[in-house]
């Protein structure tokens, strides 16, 4: 069952008599059991729609649309189905006591996977679950592979009940879906045979397997799980070599590196990070796939045209991993703007030091950071570290810091989106 959560003024369902509360049943004599159902079995122009409205009566909608017409509804959000696993690793594991309930939530679902490029283990699909899969084409999936050897993922995962995923794999791609997989490394558990292991089989597979990102484990100071060791640089070092050997076959064979080492490891090793090419698409830029080399892209290209603010002195914050890569990108970006940039790294004082990403920030870093710093014009933050509502995750409300702080203080997803905007009309 879903539940509609808004009508659209002058839409289909607005016209027919839907409300918000509406209970949605029956499309086309199929049961509606998830937001799924409703979005592959609602896309014909000719519907029967059963229906509840909040008082409790039942209702039969027959629609008739031109060309696929919105019916101008939304629905609640899904109910997230829950993971099975205890993975050591697991970040949800490694958050402080404290924050927001919603953060707590260790989601391993399917739907999301597809819907918004979360990433699953299909550690608990039932039979119906893969036809559904496989009815509805799902795909791409963004899949939690880890190892591919089932007595390893058994204990990556925390569960002996988990599937053969590479069985699953194989028989979702023999109907047609691919997928973008990644593997957690946690030394001596997954690296060397067992990761050659995995990246063999998936490989495979073909054209099944769109993307193979090689990510480190990452614990913060609460992960009390996790009784591995931290990925140390030459460990770091070895998984890049395995990664580009595959890489470099994927290159001559299929003509795309297919195979990827997370920013991060990159970090770790004290490696060059690749050039855009090397990315392609950046299929896993949200993974921190290339999201470096996205942004020095970025400010590389937008540079050039960015308005003059001479003398402005802007100050901008981030996280320790990026204090070295940051210098030469301000530096061009003072080329272009006459402005003077000064950048201020800081500890996350929430997971602790070995947790050094920009975007898990939290507004009390922030605050730490700017206050009192009066000689700053403006101050650019890091956009990664607010929710959809502004809020970071220590649940301090952007506006209410911005309001105390005293400089103007922007989000920013890659300098260049501020500087050029209206919004900079500070007097220099
Ligand atoms: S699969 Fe592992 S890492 Fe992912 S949510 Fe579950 S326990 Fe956490």
């Amino acid at each position: 069952m879903v539940r509609v959560a808004r009508v659209e003024q002058g839409s289909i369902a607005e016209e027919i008599g839907m409300t918000p509360g509406t209970e949605i049943i029956t499309v086309n004599d199929r049961t509606i059991k998830d937001f799924l159902d409703w979005e592959f079995l609602s896309a014909d122009d000719e519907l029967v729609v059963e229906a509840r409205h909040p008082d409790g009566e039942q209702i039969i909608y027959e629609i008739e649309r031109v060309d696929g017409e919105p019916l101008g509804i939304s629905l609640e959000p899904p109910t997230v189905r829950r993971c099975a696993n205890r993975c050591e690793f697991c970040f949800i594991e490694g958050l402080p006591k404290g924050l927001r309930r919603n953060l707590y939530v260790r989601d391993d679902d399917y739907r999301l996977s597809f819907a918004y490029g979360n990433f699953a283990t299909l550690s608990n699909v039932k039979e119906r679950d893969i036809a559904r899969i496989l009815e509805y084409r799902l795909s791409p999936l963004y899949v939690s592979v880890h190892a591919t050897n089932w007595a390893a993922r058994k204990v990556l995962l925390n569960n002996p009940r988990v599937p053969d995923i590479i069985g699953q794999l194989r028989r979702l791609a023999a109907g047609g879906i691919q997928f973008h997989c990644q593997m957690v490394v946690v030394p001596g558990l997954n690296d060397g045979v067992i990761l050659e292991e995995s990246l063999s089989d998936l490989w495979e597979l073909g054209d099944a397997v769109l993307s193979a990102a090689v990510v480190p484990v990452g614990i913060t100071q609460f992960s009390h799980l996790y009784t591995g060791e931290a990925m140390s640089r030459s460990r770091a070092a070895e998984l890049l070599t395995r990664v580009e050997r595959w890489a470099g076959r994927a290159r001559r064979e299929r003509g795309q590196a297919w195979v990827f080492g997370s920013d991060e490891l990159y970090l770790l090793a004290g490696q060059e990070l690749p050039p855009a090419e090397h990315y392609g698409e950046f299929a896993q830029i949200e993974n921190g796939i290339g999201s470096i080399t996205s942004l020095r892209m970025r400010v590389a290209g937008g540079s050039d045209e960015l308005p003059r603010i001479d003398n402005l002195c802007v100050g901008v914050v981030t996280g320790m991993a990026m204090a070295e890569l940051m210098p030469p990108l301000l530096a061009r970006l003072t080329v272009s703007t006459g402005a003077r940039f000064e950048l201020i790294p800081v500890v996350n004082s929430l997971f602790g030091p070995t947790i050094t990403t920009a975007g898990l920030l939290v507004g009390a870093d922030i605050e730490r950071a700017l206050s009192g710093r009066t000689d700053l014009d403006i101050a650019l933050i890091p956009a990664e570290t607010l929710n959809d509502d502004r809020v970071f995750l220590d649940d301090v409300v952007f506006d209410e810091l911005r309001d105390i702080l005293p400089m103007p203080v922007f989000p920013s997803y890659d300098f260049v989106d501020v500087l050029a905007s209206e919004q900079l009309a500070v007097p220099a």
